[in-house]
């Protein structure tokens, strides 16, 4: 065990180092060695700061038979939201702004940049108006602390902004003293040190031809982003949204070759999917949201064609139906559970194995299914949509109480359920009851008793979206 501990002190004093690709594939590295050893791993990533910057927490513990904590360790990791994207595309490291040889230089009638960087990155540049900018976003690059602008004069930059965009382009904006248009732009490679210059040409301009020669405002906010354009252009126009109701997707689980649960000859597939026609029939009545089904009769569907369906559906909240049962005959009421990457319990770990198992049946290659859902829980979008899926939660959780119906002891749980991994739509797992619960199992088949919970789920969701509007109107500003 010491043997053991000794390595990880020292696999997390490289951490800080690291990517967050590297970072995921450590992650995986300790649980492969830990997990046998009766170790439990736990990984929770905050992102803190506009600049991407994220503090993981990694806490190893001996599991049940072991008594003591044995470690606890803190790594802040700085990195880039898109690194994991440039490390996909084979770029490896993340490419850096180089002070030695980067400079902007200014002359009567024209005005220069170059940048030196590590390594070559993918950009693209505009100019804007009123006043007029120059805009360039390279995805993706680390800055360093390079001060680009000291030695400009304030007739030709006002002011220089630089930062990380939300999707993990970094920005760098120009605010002109004068209206200086685009003579030209490359980026050129050297071959023996592998470092890149992007060298910028820009002359002056009467103002007509450089509006002319200018994006419109606001489509490159709609293209790219508004993030970091001058505070006193003029507004982008919102993007045309045609009104509609909100859009639940129900996600009646099993079906097909996967019966799910069996008791006596009931099948947890026929169960749910009776039940999330009930709660289509109440949503739709109250008129409230518009829903969709995964699926409406008994057939299989692979989880990933469940999420699939839901986008293609362009839902806003994802709900899975089900009852399973548990070995260990013990639990009984409804219990909501959210994406996490580790089992709250070793009934969530067992659900989740389970929902997996009949898509290898199905010969679904669920290879890599571990490393998605770890990426999943550490990308940026999941960061917004971590807490609406809390929210939601707490909202069935709510409504649930709130109608009389029996809860679970631990109401709220998480495991790494495959179905809940769209990172941009919030998503629970409710299991209505448990067909391994005599008690439980007589009210899945009671119709008064299903439409009770099916009231109370559409309560909760109505004031889940209430509270999620608000808090959206909230992010926003
Ligand atoms: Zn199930």
């Amino acid at each position: 065990m010491l043997r053991l501990i000794k390595l990880v002190r020292e696999r997390e004093s490289t951490l800080s180092a690291m990517t967050m690709c590297n970072f995921t594939k450590v992650i995986a590295f300790l649980k492969f060695i830990l997990v046998p050893h009766g170790f439990l791993l736990r990984v929770w990533c905050v992102r803190e700061t506009l600049l991407g910057q994220r503090r993981c927490v990694v806490r190893i513990r001996a599991g049940w038979q072991h008594a003591l904590w044995v470690m606890s360790g803190v790594v802040v990791l700085i990195l880039l939201s898109a690194q994991t994207g440039g490390a996909q595309n084979g770029l490896g490291a993340q490419a850096r702004v180089l002070e030695t040889g980067s400079a902007i230089r200014a002359s009567q009638n024209a005005l220069s940049l170059e940048l030196v960087i590590s390594q070559p990155v993918p950009y693209r540049l505009r100019v804007l108006a009123g006043p007029p900018r120059l805009v360039m976003d390279f995805n993706t690059l680390d800055w360093a602390g390079v001060d680009l602008g000291a030695q400009v004069p304030r007739s030709h930059v006002r002011a220089l902004r630089q930062g990380q965009l939300p999707d993990g382009w970094s920005r760098l904006v120009l605010d002109m003293g004068a209206p200086f248009g685009l003579a030209s732009s490359e980026q050129r490679i050297d071959a023996s040190t592998g470092q890149a210059v992007i060298s910028v040409q820009l002359v002056r301009m009467d103002l007509d031809a450089f509006e002319r020669a200018a994006q419109d405002e606001g489509r490159f906010a709609v293209l790219s982003g508004g993030a970091f354009l001058h505070p006193e252009a003029a507004p982008a126009p919102a993007a045309p949204v045609a009104r509609r109701k909100p859009v639940v997707m129900l996600d009646p689980g099993h079906g097909g070759l996967d019966p799910g649960a069996e008791r006596g000859g009931i099948r947890e597939a026929d169960l749910v999917l009776t039940f999330a026609r009930q709660l289509r029939e109440v949503l739709v009545r109250r008129g409230l949201f518009d829903v969709a089904m995964t699926r409406d009769e008994d057939v299989f569907v692979s989880l990933d064609g469940r999420i699939r369906a839901a986008r293609a559906a362009q839902a806003d909240v994802f709900l899975s139906l089900h009852a399973d049962a548990l070995p260990e005959g013990l639990a009984s009421g409804a219990v909501i559970y959210l994406l996490g990457d580790t089992a709250s319990d070793d009934s969530a770990a067992y659900l989740a194995e389970r929902h997996d198992r009949a898509d290898m049946l199905a010969g679904v290659d669920l290879t890599g299914n571990t490393d998605e859902i770890a990426r999943v829980l550490m990308s940026v979008a999941w960061q917004d949509t971590a807490p609406r899926a809390r929210d939601l939660a707490e909202s069935l959780v709510e409504g649930v109480g709130a109608a009389g119906l029996r809860l679970h002891r631990r109401p709220i749980q998480s495991g790494a359920f495959t179905v809940l991994r769209a990172v941009d739509m919030p998503s629970a797992l409710v299991e209505l009851g448990f067909m391994s619960s005599p008690r439980d199992l007589a009210n899945l088949r009671d119709p008064d008793w299903t439409l009770r919970m099916a009231e109370a789920l559409a309560d909760s969701l109505e004031l889940w979206h209430e509270r999620d509007m608000a808090l959206q109107g909230l992010r926003r500003r």
